[in-house]
């Protein structure tokens, strides 16, 4: 263990000259953006790794939310409710709130973080349109039930699977659950195009809808159809996420040994709930969060946090607080009653997580851990 600070996280890149050739033939076509040969490209990789029929890129994993809640004409009916969880990042909340929707907050579980089922359809009303669940850490939601009541009252299903990118249920990729998913590419995650997102989708019809709302809503040289925006991932991104691409599965095994070294290191100890690995599924290692106990650790989660942020440690409080707890969100909708997300939010802590974190590292921040009981 050095001195030196620990990043919470630290991005994947591929080797500089790697990344130089993908770029060369830029500097021949001068196609820089709007859907060139490096996003056609990067696209039809993607659709090979998820497993899907279809996939569109995005400058960011929030535009292309928000574009798909309006390719897929949320709202338009007049039913304008959209359930979804507190325990999540600001994005997916906002980006239903900036598409004229009304979040409805429903609790989770405890043991995966993921939206409870049991506790959907209470909050269904005749203006429900859509359920937003998130596959927090790369944790699978309960697809299956989810599924039943979005089918039972005709309800879309949209997965912000920003941090799920790779994982895989009983051999089929996460991608295919639901009408839609969201994958973040930004720089933090476990594949990036530096800033980037897409959507995977089932209904083919919206490949046409999401590249007009992605550019403008523009439909032809001399019209506009939607009011859209301007999310178009450009050609260096692209290129940076094909040779990403290329390594991203030894960067998932590279994750997985860490993952193991801090399960070896803090499995003894009481009052700590470790990541629990979900049956059939294997996992992208893209989080290592934790659950402090504080009257059975004998500390709470912001000691652990103090101690090692004085260590030049940078663990974070992921997710807190709620969504609902934001100023901008305070006092609006339905706070207050998710007490099982009001706890995951007081006593998660995720620890440091990357490819290439030393296990020097994993044990000297186990050991800070650890001597706080
Ligand atoms: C990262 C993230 C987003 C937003 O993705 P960007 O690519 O940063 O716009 C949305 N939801 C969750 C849960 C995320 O972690």
């Amino acid at each position: 263990m050095t001195d030196q600070q620990i990043l919470i996280t630290r991005s994947s890149m591929p080797l500089y000259e790697e990344y130089c050739a993908e770029i060369r033939d830029l500097w021949d076509s001068h196609w820089l953006t709007n859907c060139g040969v490096k996003h056609r490209h990067l696209e039809k990789e993607l659709q090979e790794y998820l497993g899907v029929r279809n996939v569109s890129l995005f400058v960011n994993g929030h535009a292309a939310l928000e574009c798909a809640f309006q390719a897929m004409g949320l709202g338009d009916d007049g039913r304008t409710e959209v359930i979804t969880t507190p325990f999540t990042f600001a994005s997916t909340t906002n980006a239903i709130v900036r598409c004229g929707l009304t979040p409805v907050f429903c609790d989770i579980k405890s043991d995966d973080f993921t939206i409870d089922p049991e506790k959907i359809k209470p909050l269904i009303t005749d203006k429900t349109c859509a359920i937003v669940p998130v596959h927090v850490y790369g944790n699978v939601c309960d697809v299956e039930a989810i599924q039943g009541i979005a089918d039972e009252y005709g309800l879309k299903v949209i997965y912000d699977a920003a941090h799920a990118f790779g994982v895989r249920v009983n051999d089929v990729g996460v991608a295919r659950f639901g009408d839609a998913s969201m994958f973040s590419f930004h720089a933090t995650k476990v594949f990036n195009t530096i800033e980037g997102g897409a959507v995977c989708y089932t209904d083919d019809g919206l490949h046409e809808k999401l590249s007009q709302w992605r550019n403008f809503g523009i439909s032809g040289p001399e019209d506009v159809e939607y009011i859209g925006c301007n999310a178009k991932m450009n050609e260096f991104c692209a290129a940076m996420g094909i040779c990403n691409l290329r390594h991203v599965d030894e960067e998932l095994s590279k994750r997985e040994t860490v993952f193991l070294r801090y399960l070896e290191n803090l499995s003894d100890a009481k009052g700590i709930t470790l990541p629990s690995l979900q049956k059939g599924t294997k996992p992208n290692y893209a989080y290592f969060p934790i659950v402090i106990n504080p009257d059975a650790f004998g500390a709470t989660r912001d000691d652990v946090f103090a101690a090692l942020g004085k260590c030049n440690i940078g663990a974070r409080k992921y997710f807190y607080p709620l969504i609902n707890d934001f100023e901008c969100y305070r006092q609006r909708f339905n706070e207050g009653s998710t007490p099982v997300a009001r706890q995951a939010a007081a006593r998660v802590l995720t620890l440091p997580m990357y490819a290439d974190l030393a296990f020097d590292d994993v044990d000297a921040i186990c050991s800070i851990i650890l001597k706080k009981s």
